[in-house]
């Protein structure tokens, strides 16, 4: 079972991931907890350029293949061999990011980062996607000081990725779990558990 985490800076992605481990694992599943960008060995060196406050002005044809190269090497190496060994994987981030960042975001075509993003997974894709949507100007505040060159963008970019992320779920509402991020944590907790109980393997 694989199940991603999606949403904008601040959103609360990672203290999410890490409660829905500790209830599977309490639950006795075999679960991987991972993330984009920056999984892997290649991974944590393609994070670097791509985070990198110098790299701003970097082509957005270049950032698309890079978080590309990152999430097939992410794919290969973490997310697929613990497929196959029957864990529950959790990932903070995948495809729906780079539609959302890359494609809105740097206004690249949808069709164009889509293909190569299920050639570079090698057409996996998530059981179930959790949404934290929360509008753009609240997680950049939550998240306090411009940490790398993303959250130096402007808010149209910001609220481009949001409304992105939107219209995925909107358009695959089986695969989507869409949750108000401004709920509490323990609110939020509770709806994830809610949504995964049906789909956990016996
Ligand atoms: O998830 P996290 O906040 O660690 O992501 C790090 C940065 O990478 C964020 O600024 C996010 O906006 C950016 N990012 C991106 N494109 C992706 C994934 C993440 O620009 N596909």
């Amino acid at each position: 079972t694989f199940i991603v985490l999606e949403g904008g800076e601040g959103a609360g992605k990672s203290t999410q991931v890490r409660q829905l481990a500790i209830w599977l694992r309490e639950e006795g599943f075999d679960v991987v907890t991972t993330r984009e960008p920056g999984a892997t060995k290649v991974g944590m060196r393609l994070r670097a350029l791509l985070l990198d406050k110098e790299n701003t002005g970097m082509s957005p044809r270049t950032e698309a293949l890079l978080y590309a190269a990152d999430r097939a090497e992410h794919v290969n190496a973490v997310i697929r061999p613990a497929l196959e060994r029957g864990a529950i994987v959790i990932s903070d981030r995948y495809v729906d990011s780079t539609l959302a960042y890359q494609g809105a975001g740097r206004a690249l075509a949808e069709s164009d980062i889509a293909g190569i993003n299920s050639w570079a997974t090698n057409e996996l894709v998530p059981d179930l996607t959790v949404l934290l949507d929360l509008p753009a100007d609240q997680g950049l505040a939550r998240h306090g000081r411009p940490a790398d060159r993303l959250e130096s963008e402007p808010a149209e970019f910001h609220a481009r990725v949001r409304q992105s992320f939107r219209d995925l779920a909107d358009r695959d509402p089986n695969r989507y779990l869409v949750l108000d991020a401004q709920e509490s944590q323990e609110e939020v907790t509770r709806a994830i558990q809610r949504r995964i109980r049906p789909i956990l393997p016996d």
